[in-house]
């Protein structure tokens, strides 16, 4: 398999197909715990509840939550729902993580503030707005990529977004914003 967005080989494991800080608060029972150890349960299906616990999470807790041990069958389909194996390289990934971080340091604490109510609306500056932009499309993309849920975007968009992709991502922070 190569990398969707280089052509690289796609050697990264456990891509997060949401980024991560985005479905923490949902999906971990504690802030600090961090993917190995995520807790997620998704009640869109119809009929069960399906749960998924991180493979580092203690034993004790799962049987706290669930109330009782994972069968052996619970146990070998226990695949991050959020996740997905060889569909990037771990270069794209961290240009993704870049943008990831740039998203969480300057649109984050002015979207805070608006929840806050210390302001009442929000305007963002050209640089802001596009890299928000560049952060959802990466989102959206990689919803569409790995089908997620059954996520069917069109061939067209998806070479459209992973255009847009490869012209904004980049190792480099600045070269990000430059872009
Ligand atoms: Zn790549």
């Amino acid at each position: 398999m190569t990398c969707k967005l280089c052509n690289n080989p796609a050697d990264q494991d456990n891509s997060h197909i949401i980024p991560f800080s985005l479905i923490k608060s949902m999906v971990t029972p504690d802030e600090k715990k961090r993917t190995e150890k995520d807790v997620t349960f998704d009640l869109t299906s119809t009929g069960a509840v399906q749960f998924y616990f991180g493979r580092e999470l203690i034993g004790d807790k799962i049987e706290e939550l669930l109330g009782r041990e994972m069968t052996e069958k619970e146990i070998e389909q226990n695949d991050n729902p959020f996740t997905i194996d060889n569909l990037i390289c771990t270069t794209c990934e961290k240009k993704l993580g870049r943008l990831e971080s740039l998203y969480a340091k300057s649109i984050v604490p002015k979207v805070s503030q608006l929840n806050g109510g210390a302001s009442s609306s929000l305007e963002l500056d050209e640089t802001d707005s596009l890299l928000l932009k560049a952060f959802f499309y990466s989102i959206v993309w990689r919803l569409g990529e790995s089908k997620y849920n059954n996520y069917i975007l069109h061939e067209s968009i998806l070479s459209k977004l992973s255009t847009i992709l490869k012209n904004v991502l980049s190792l480099d922070e600045i070269e990000i914003v430059a872009n």
